[in-house]
C-alpha cells in the first residue's frame, strides 16, 4: 500500500521507499516530498519490537462543501449548493457538482441548514 499524502491540493501517491518516516514527539509521520505536508503515521508494530507503520485511515475524503442562502427580493431565502469531491489520487478535485434551487426558506439560517444535509446525504 503505498502513502497518500493528505493535502487535498497535492494527494501525491508515494511508494515507502520514497519517503523518510520520522519520529516525533508527537508520534510518526512522514512529510511529502512534493508539497511538504506533515502526515501522520500509526505505529502497529508489537510494543518493544520493530516499528510497523501504517497510515491511519481518515473518515474519508475532504471534501468541500460549500451551502449558501441566496436573498429573494420577496425577503426568502434559496438554499444553494456546491460539492466538490476530494479524489483519492493526485489531482486536486472532481468537477463541482452544483444546485441553485434547493427550496425556498423564510431564514437564511434555514436554507444554509437545508443544503448542508442535503450534501451530507450526497456524500454520505
Ligand atoms: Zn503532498
Amino acid at each position: 500500500m503505498p502513502y497518500i499524502c493528505e493535502n487535498v491540493e497535492c494527494r501525491a501517491v508515494l511508494a515507502r521507499r520514497q519517503v523518510r518516516s520520522i519520529r516525533e514527539d508527537e508520534g510518526w509521520c512522514f512529510y511529502c516530498p512534493d508539497c511538504k505536508a506533515r502526515n501522520e503515521l500509526s505505529d502497529i508494530g508489537v510494543p518493544g519490537g520493530p516499528a510497523e507503520l501504517i497510515q491511519p485511515q481518515r473518515s474519508g475524503l475532504p471534501h468541500k462543501v460549500i451551502a449558501t442562502a441566496r436573498p429573494l427580493e420577496d425577503g426568502r431565502y434559496v438554499a444553494q449548493l456546491r460539492i466538490q469531491r476530494a479524489l483519492g489520487m493526485k489531482g486536486t478535485y472532481a468537477a463541482e457538482e452544483r444546485w441553485d434551487q434547493l427550496g425556498t426558506f423564510s431564514d437564511a439560517q434555514e436554507a444554509v441548514a437545508h443544503a448542508k444535509s442535503v450534501a451530507a446525504e450526497r456524500l454520505g
